[in-house]
């Protein structure tokens, strides 16, 4: 076994504190490469904004979407480009679009906090766990509890708003130190109780959720006070992070140095390294900067085997089968990821936005196609369906003014007579570009000259930019239609481009036809759009909702129609999932997509790392088919 990375780092803080005060924030120009150890500690982070998360949906605590007795609809606080504005057109088009009367009086005001599971006791393990963590490390809280109990998928949220969760951990623990996930593991294995590492509590799989089976003492491990940056390595463009770093706080650090991660998740105010590595997950810039498994080089993990880590990392390797690559999309299964070696990409010296309408969904693929060919894709393209151009339509704030009446009134025209596109059929491309200045006119020139081959109009930077902005706005949106009783959530796949359009009409058409057969009210909501592209294809993201007042059980509801539409969509040729992962949300695919060597291999693997099964999760069925109980 080789030193801890963590002793490492210590011996190092000291050789580079003093180099860091002399060493340059950024790499100054140069035409040697500089020699010799690079790395420098950067200074902890410190923050005094207020960071207040809600615990009964998204994001901060100071933000929500309410509707006004008028009828408009306010984002309250201050964090995002649509905060505190009033936008009247939103809840009218829901309405329309739901065909349901969505409104002011039409309230489902939620019930939080639900009634919290009693929490098991065991003395004995929480004296020894005191014999290395204090007590402000310890919660048996119950709404402390609760929440790291769940993640993010709508029927979580639904419970914890309208019902209960049958089982959430007994306590949770609060690491500050890879030191202390070892002995927490040892300590824990010694009693026989349960370890659910928990992040930023972000997925949408179930992933948290506990097996109504387990009767095990459990302990929740968040690991957020384990959120420093060990060091940075400016010249070989490297960092070690640890894994409870939250994508806001990584990005805001590395920003000080002119660095960047390049992975971000629209989930990246609130998900963690960690959580990143365990499910796999894919940002929107993923085009230039890679996916988090082309992103982390190494990491260390604490398992009951003992510490997965090494004493060095090349750029690339072959050096057998890593176990560190069973770690990504591991899913809380096989041991606790306590820090991670990334790699860093210099800020971009230009970043710049764009738009392009598009006559129909199927002329925006076909563009990204070329795009593809051309290999002029920019950091990120989306391409969103009709109906995600009107919700974004919807979101604009009530237009003041003769003047920008006349020129919104003039758009439109310009669009729909000039160039003839049917307001009902037509998509758009968001784009970022970011690189150099060459690199940007190069994509620039490439992406506007194949727009237009494949009939896109230009719409200017602007509109791109407020799309991406909205991104992270827009996901506070899921808590105001549950509000209003409409129930909603997102999934998504990867597909061939070739299955791709076919793909996205027919599980389009599959939802109308269930909600039908289901006698579900109104019309459904479904949506989507072209989020990453690869060579070999693209990832299509959908929403999903109807509105469900006097609907008897609006989750089962919902997740028979998502079920169904997973079905269409794995017959269609797309993928069980491109980055959320399968936790135990589709836990009942696996057999589809695996076969039974390989689910058999999955199984031995969870059994020869952990046979006791200390990591209980039991996502991704490595321990068979998991009840989460009502
Ligand atoms: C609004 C919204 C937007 C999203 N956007 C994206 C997106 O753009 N791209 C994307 O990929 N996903 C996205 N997601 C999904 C989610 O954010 C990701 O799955 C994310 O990677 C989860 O990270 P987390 O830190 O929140 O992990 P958690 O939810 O806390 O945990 C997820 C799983 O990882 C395990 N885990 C967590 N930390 C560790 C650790 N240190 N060691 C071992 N196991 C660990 C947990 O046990 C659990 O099984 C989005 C979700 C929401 C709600």
């Amino acid at each position: 076994m080789t030193a801890s990375r963590s002793d490492d780092f210590l011996g190092l803080a000291g050789k580079v504190l003093a180099h860091t005060a002399r060493s340059a924030l950024a790499p100054k120009p140069t035409r040697s490469v500089p020699r010799g150890d690079t790395r420098f500690v950067p200074p902890p982070a410190s923050s005094s904004a207020d960071e207040t998360e809600a615990n009964d949906g998204w994001g901060f605590a100071d933000t929500k979407f309410v509707v006004q007795p008028n009828g408009s609809v306010v984002l309250t606080g201050k964090r995002y480009n649509i905060s505190d504005i009033e936008l009247p057109a939103l809840v009218p088009w829901m309405a329309k679009t739901l065909a349901a009367p969505l409104g002011y009086d039409n309230r489902h005001d939620p019930h939080y906090p639900p009634p919290v599971p009693e929490a098991r006791q065991a003395p004995e393990l929480l004296s020894d766990l005191l014999g290395f963590l204090g007590r402000d490390q310890l919660s048996a809280e119950p709404l402390v509890r609760l929440r790291r109990g769940h993640g993010h998928t709508g029927a979580e949220i639904w419970a914890i708003r309208y019902g209960k969760l049958e089982r959430v951990p007994d306590l949770v623990v609060f690491p500050s130190a890879h030191e202390q996930v070892v002995q927490l593991v040892q300590v824990a294995e010694r009693h026989g109780a349960c370890l659910i590492p928990f992040g930023g509590g972000t997925n949408v799989t179930d992933a948290l959720r506990l097996p109504a089976s387990e009767e095990r003492f459990v302990i929740a491990v968040d690991m957020r006070r384990m959120n420093r940056i060990l060091w940075i390595d400016p010249v070989n463009l490297t960092a070690c992070i640890e894994a409870g770093a939250v994508g806001r706080h990584i990005a805001q650090e590395l920003g000080k140095y002119k660095l960047m991660l390049g992975h971000e998740p629209d989930s990246l105010e609130f998900s963690t390294l960690g959580g990143w590595i365990a499910t796999n997950a894919s940002g929107m810039k993923k085009n230039r900067y890679g996916n988090i498994e082309d992103i982390v080089l190494d990491m260390q993990v604490v398992t009951t085997r003992g510490v997965v880590e090494r004493p060095a990392v090349g750029p690339r390797e072959s050096i057998g089968a890593n176990p560190k690559n069973f770690m990504f999309g591991s899913e809380g299964n096989y041991g606790i990821v306590t820090s991670a070696i990334v790699k860093l990409f210099r800020a971009p010296e230009v970043q710049r936005y764009g738009s392009v309408l598009f006559p129909t969904l199927g002329h925006g693929l076909d563009f990204l196609y070329d795009l593809q060919r051309a290999g002029a894709v920019p950091a990120s393209v989306r391409v969103v369906d009709n109906t995600q151009f009107q919700f974004g339509q919807a979101l604009k704030p009530k237009s003041t003014g003769r003047a920008a009446r006349w020129k919104s009134q003039l758009e439109k025209a310009l669009v729909t007579q000039l160039k003839g596109f049917d307001p009902q059929q037509l998509a758009v491309a968001t784009l970022v570009f970011e690189g150099s200045s060459e690199e940007v006119a190069f994509q620039e020139n490439a992406v506007y000259r194949i727009a237009k081959q494949h009939g896109g109009m230009k719409a200017g930077a602007k509109n791109g930019e407020r799309g991406y902005q909205l991104t992270f706005g827009i996901a506070y949106i899921r808590d105001l239609t549950f509000s209003h009783w409409a129930i909603a959530e997102s999934f998504e796949t990867s597909v061939p481009w070739s299955q791709a359009l076919s793909l996205y009409e027919r599980v389009r058409e599959r939802v109308r036809r269930e909600h039908e057969a289901r006698r579900l009210p109104g019309n459904p909501f479904f949506t989507g759009r072209i989020t990453q592209v690869y060579s070999t294809g693209v990832c299509i993201y959908f929403y999903l909702g109807f509105y469900c007042k006097g609907v008897a059980d609006p989750v089962r509801q919902y997740t028979e129609l998502e079920h169904a539409a997973r079905e269409e969509i794995l017959a269609a040729g797309g993928s069980l999932s491109h980055h959320h992962g399968v936790g135990k949300i589709r836990q009942d695919f696996l057999s589809t997509i695996y076969s039974p060597g390989s689910l058999e291999f999955m199984r031995q693997v969870k059994r020869a790392v952990d046979p006791g099964n200390l990591f209980g999760a039991s996502n991704h069925g490595v321990r068979g088919t998991v009840d989460l109980g009502a």
